[in-house]
């Protein structure tokens, strides 16, 4: 074991540091509120050279590991700026991981240089409304056009950043019907073309700057080029970045704790109830105390995962039980960040509510805590498949 601080990790955590420092909490609020994409902030970003971080050094990128993607996100989160920041690009600087790990040499020429300037907006269509969770049962479909080509017809849910994207990493079944396993998925990275597809934000509990949509596929035509890999093994292609996402979303989720723990002890180092401080009382110093411990434990486990990751070692465990501790401790953390205000926790101009309403979606998404369990329960444990 080796925790040696690294003066390169402490550099990119700084510069992310100053970047964000010119986006206060206001900007963030205002942009949740009308439900702005944070143009200025994701010009920020893409100027600095952070989007093209993961991507590999031939096609324009940093080279740089999950680790260090890692630390570029929590940086993000802890500022303020939470999901409403992270989502902003975070699709940008790692979605297109199955293109850089399975794609071909034209898919990678064509649209990895142009992700990494930040050039590229990128979405991802995975969910749909009648599978859920199991995506075996996906229903949207591409058939072949018979010159080489795809045409794609179905409907997908909560596909993030949908309206901003110019192209989006769609799985489809291309062979066999919903519930017989993995086999007939494949993978495309296509076009958002507006003439076939119909896009529709949902209105939801937060991370408003950033909307989540259903798209309708209307017989969308798509390149034969453009499909990521093989055929049949679409999904197995998404597995691989699996483990990747879980860890990154794990330093979101710690950062926006972070973020709240940091205005919670504040607010109660200012306010006098009774003629002390509130911050002396242990009903709120302790539990912040533990929210602190909590991220602090989750990051650390994210840390581990993703250097087992960077380093080619298996990180199931480690990836799902980060982004499982990071969930629980980054909404402990921003629900006493909110009791520590008491009614002002409730009114958006102290942002503690929208850390609130940003911590709960990481129990849900991109992968539920149910989820997490029957993983860790069963590939770790050795206990039956229980679904
Ligand atoms: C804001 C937001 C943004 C999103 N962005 C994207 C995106 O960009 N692209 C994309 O493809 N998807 C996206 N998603 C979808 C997200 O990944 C799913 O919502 C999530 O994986 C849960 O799936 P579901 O909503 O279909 O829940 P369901 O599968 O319907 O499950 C409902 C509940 O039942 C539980 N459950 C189901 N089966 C079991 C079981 N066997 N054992 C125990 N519990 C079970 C689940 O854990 C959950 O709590 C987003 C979702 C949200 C809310």
């Amino acid at each position: 074991m080796d925790f040696t601080p690294n003066p390169d990790h402490e550099a990119i955590a700084d510069a992310v540091d100053r970047v964000c420092a010119q986006y206060d909490d206001t900007y963030w609020m205002d942009k949740d509120e009308k439900h702005e994409f944070p143009w200025e902030f994701y010009k920020s970003m893409a100027d600095g050279g952070w989007l093209g971080i993961v991507i590999p050094e031939e096609y324009g990128g940093g080279g740089q590991g999950i680790t260090e993607g890692a630390i570029v996100l929590n940086r993000i989160a802890a500022s303020g700026a939470g999901m409403n920041g992270c989502t902003a690009l975070h699709l940008t600087m790692f979605g297109l991981n199955p293109v850089v790990k399975f794609g071909n040499d034209q898919l990678k020429s064509t649209f990895l240089p142009r992700a990494a300037t930040g050039d590229l907006h990128v979405a991802f269509g995975v969910t749909e409304p009648d599978a859920g969770t199991d995506t075996s049962r996906i229903t949207t479909r591409a058939v072949e056009d018979g010159m080489g080509g795809w045409i794609v017809s179905g409907r997908k849910i909560w596909t993030s950043k949908a309206l901003e994207s110019e192209v989006v990493l769609l799985l489809v079944r291309t062979d066999g019907e919903p519930g017989q396993g993995f086999g007939g998925l494949t993978l495309f990275l296509a076009d958002l073309d507006r003439d076939y597809c119909d896009i529709r934000p949902i209105p939801k509990v937060g991370r408003n700057a950033v909307a989540s949509c259903e798209v309708f596929y209307d017989e969308m035509p798509v390149e034969g080029w453009r499909m990521v890999g093989e055929r049949g093994k679409g999904f197995h292609h998404i597995l691989h970045g699996l483990n990747p996402e879980r860890i990154l979303l794990a330093n979101v989720a710690c950062g926006i704790g972070e973020a709240a723990i940091r205005r919670a002890v504040n607010y109660a180092n200012e306010r006098s109830v009774f003629g002390r401080l509130i911050g002396a009382n242990q009903a709120i110093s302790h539990p912040l105390a533990q929210a602190h411990m909590q991220l602090k434990a989750a990051m650390q486990m994210a840390a581990l995962a993703a250097w087992r990751y960077d380093n080619g070692l298996e990180c199931g465990e480690q990836a799902n039980t980060a982004k499982y501790l990071a969930a629980e401790a980054s909404y402990f953390a921003a629900d006493q960040a909110l009791q520590t205000h008491g009614g002002l926790g409730y009114a958006s101009e102290y942002h503690v509510e929208r850390y609130w309403r940003e911590a709960r979606l990481q129990r849900i998404a991109p992968v539920s805590q149910e989820m997490t369990c029957n993983f860790i329960a069963q590939n770790v444990l050795g206990l039956p498949r229980s679904y």
